[in-house]
């Protein structure tokens, strides 16, 4: 056992051979999710020119003051037209939201508190407001030269609001990593085994924010596997590759690759990474429930490392929880990571755990079942009630 590898060095080791891609500039449309690489600054005022809260009256507030009082309507202002005139004393534009505040005028009255007819030519105020009520001043949201978000922030859809309404059609960011992924097994080709692990690490990949590319199956042959992954990674930023890095005499990937591990983890334990022309290369276990615990732990990380997240904000948050049931366990050197249900208890503010289902390496449904993985370390593991830190998926 001593040749196990610690998680956290392994994991230090892979990902500090993962390096950031090239900032670019990314199209807005496809950067949710994305890590700005520059700050941004806004170029305009937004709103661009004072306009009207509410649907109402633009007038002076002064002639409010004796309310109620009878005006002038000297227009009506949609959203998305140009006042016409000067509002007086004495006078009111009707005005709808978003349209832009008439000159003269200093104040909204919503048409609520007034009455009159849409039609006609004159409205009477009911209650006195103060200067500015309900106008939305130019650069209330964003002024012309402001730092909106610094470098390093996660493009969230208010982000991506943000961005449109400064006029930003592409800020400069990481690029969404292509991911490429390929299975390898001859039960694989030979159909007497279905390949879940290419659709469910291609869909890992899709959640996580990366750009999966599917690079289908090749059998147990050293010759075709290396050619394989040469085209793999001719167009790929990173790879991810299954089966073939345990001890069977058909395991052919963990040869290609410069680094074998055994990491200290259960699933998952077999780990072979190597730079092939440069691109990471992750040769995760070929057992489905290992290739996707081997996704969250190695591959998920370094790829989102490589796409600018900071280092902090690599892996999945963890919480602590109560577990529900044993997760007793026999000291044998690993972490186990266990798939569980989570489930908030509002009347205590605690999150409780149990097991999702069977937990052979073999048995993906308990992982689809799962919305956490229990973190047991080395030792006789937790009895029911204690607690655990889980890693939420
Ligand atoms: P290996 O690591 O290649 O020895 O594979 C370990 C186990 O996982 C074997 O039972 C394989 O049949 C199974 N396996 C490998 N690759 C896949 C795959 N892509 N989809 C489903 N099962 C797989
Ligand atoms: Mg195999």
């Amino acid at each position: 056992m001593s040749d196990l590898v610690p998680l956290e060095e392994a994991q230090a080791l892979v990902i500090g051979r993962c390096a950031r891609l090239d900032p670019r500039a990314v199209p807005l449309a496809d950067a949710l999710g994305c890590v700005l690489a520059a700050p941004v600054v806004a170029r305009t005022d937004v709103p661009p020119f004072a306009n009207s809260a509410m649907d109402g009256y633009a007038l002076h507030a002064a002639d409010t003051q004796d309310a109620p009082v009878t005006l002038t309507v000297v227009e009506t202002i949609a959203a998305g037209a140009r006042p016409t005139s000067t509002v007086q004393p004495g006078q009111a534009a009707r005005i709808m939201t978003g349209a832009p505040m008439p000159d003269g005028a200093d104040a909204i009255v919503m048409v609520e508190l007034t009455s009159g007819t849409p039609t006609s030519d004159t409205v009477t105020v009911n209650e006195a407001v103060p200067v500015g009520n309900h106008v939305r001043g130019a650069g209330d949201d964003m002024a012309a030269g402001d730092e909106v978000f610094d470098a390093g922030t996660v493009l969230t859809p208010g982000h991506v609001g943000v961005l449109a309404s400064l006029g930003v059609e592409a800020p400069t960011a990481w690029p969404r990593a292509r991911v490429g992924v390929l299975s390898t097994g001859d039960e694989l080709v030979n159909g007497e085994i279905n390949d879940s692990n290419r659709p469910a690490l291609l869909a890992a990949c899709a959640a996580s924010g990366f750009e999966p590319v599917d690079l289908g199956v090749v059998g147990d042959d050293g010759d075709a596997l290396a050619k394989a992954i040469e085209e793999g990674v001719a167009t790929t930023d990173a790879l991810l590759t299954t089966g073939g890095v345990s001890a069977g005499d058909f395991d052919f990937v963990k040869r290609i690759l410069d680094t074998q591990l055994q990491v200290a983890i259960r699933p998952a334990k077999p780990l072979a990474f190597g730079l092939v022309d440069g691109t990471p290369v992750f040769g995760l276990p070929g057992n489905p429930v290992s290739s996707m615990v081997s996704f969250e732990l190695f591959a998920r990380p370094a790829i989102r490392r490589m796409m600018g997240f900071a280092d902090g904000d690599l892996h999945r948050p963890r919480l602590t929880a109560v577990a529900d049931e044993d997760m007793t366990r026999r000291p044998d050197g690993k972490t186990h990571f266990i798939r569980v249900t989570a489930r908030y208890d509002d009347g205590e503010g605690r999150w409780h755990v149990k097991r999702a289902g069977g937990q052979g390496s073999h048995q993906l449904l308990a992982l689809a079942r799962a919305d956490a993985l229990a973190i047991v370390p080395d030792g006789p593991g937790v009895s029911a009630g204690g607690s655990v830190t889980v890693m939420v998926l």
